[in-house]
């Protein structure tokens, strides 16, 4: 299982969690524990 950066939009929070394409797990910030959670997507070369 790949892991995968996840931002709160709730308090701000970043954190890296495992991720599975072809399980949709419920995610929830594990500062707040609000489930407004965003994953992150890597940068790529290109702005
Ligand atoms: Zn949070």
């Amino acid at each position: 299982m790949e892991e995968a950066p996840f931002k709160c939009l709730h308090c701000g929070h970043d954190f890296t969690m495992p991720y599975d394409k072809k399980v949709m797990v419920e995610r929830a910030c594990p500062k707040c524990n609000s489930n407004s959670v965003r994953r992150i997507k890597k940068k790529s070369a290109n702005k």
